[in-house]
């Protein structure tokens, strides 16, 4: 019950943001993710809606992938082993972290061999955080001309995983960073905006807002 009023709640922020920014609630898509949380729960977000679910690791994706209904969209938003790009490729609708031309190198291989194409966003550190994944902006633009050189793959658009912090405000501007260097590459989608500040990415112009813990509640690791 818990989760189709939380998910009720996240849906009227999404479009009320979308109503301050001028733009389409249609084109904005809620990316459910129920990383560490079990089938049930994704069931009662199913149950309410919802089809698009994003994970992070690809042990536990293909396992609710293998169990859960087929419809489901299934976004791979964490960071992605070279080795483990088989279990995935022509399994999930996109994968959001493609933070290296070698692990793009690999998923364009696998694509060929499974003949399917695979739509990716690059993920940029946009504040060039130590902990993080990607490369800067400038180091992203070049990784996306290399990338759209490979074979297999769709390049949808750009990701990135905000600073933690209290204050939605003060991701505003990387958000709008990451949007102006979508709108030069000419890419379309933006994955930016999780559970803290998804209402300002929204306003800067996200099309993927990654959402989990104001789903599903907080995560426990142990
Ligand atoms: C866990 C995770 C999210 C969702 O985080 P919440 O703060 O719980 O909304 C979004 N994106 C990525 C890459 C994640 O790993």
């Amino acid at each position: 019950m818990e989760i189709k009023e939380n998910l009720k709640t996240v849906t009227e922020n999404i479009k009320a943001a979308c109503d301050r920014a001028g733009r389409n609630y249609e084109d904005v898509t809620l990316v459910a993710v129920s990383k560490t949380k079990p089938n049930e729960m994704l069931m009662e977000a199913y149950d309410a809606g919802v089809r698009d679910f994003g994970e992070n690791h690809v042990q536990e994706l293909v396992g609710k992938m293998d169990s859960l209904p087929e419809d489901i969209r299934w976004h791979m938003i964490g960071h992605l082993q070279t080795n483990k790009v088989k279990y995935i490729v022509g399994r999930v609708y996109m994968i959001h972290s493609v933070d290296t031309l070698k692990l793009a190198k690999e998923i364009s291989k696998e694509a060929l061999k499974k003949n399917v194409t695979v739509t990716i966003t690059v993920e940029v550190n946009i504040a060039g955080e130590a902990s993080k994944f990607g490369g800067t902006l400038t180091e992203g633009e070049e990784l996306v001309n290399e990338i759209s050189k490979l074979p297999g793959l769709k390049i949808a658009g750009l990701m990135c995983v905000a600073p933690y912090t209290e204050n939605p405000e003060d991701n505003r501007q990387y958000f709008r960073s990451l949007k102006n260097m979508a709108d030069k590459l000419s890419l379309k989608e933006l994955s930016m905006g999780m559970s803290g500040d998804y209402e300002v990415a929204i306003e800067e112009g996200a099309t993927l807002v990654r959402v989990g813990s104001s789903i599903f509640g907080a995560r426990n690791y142990n």
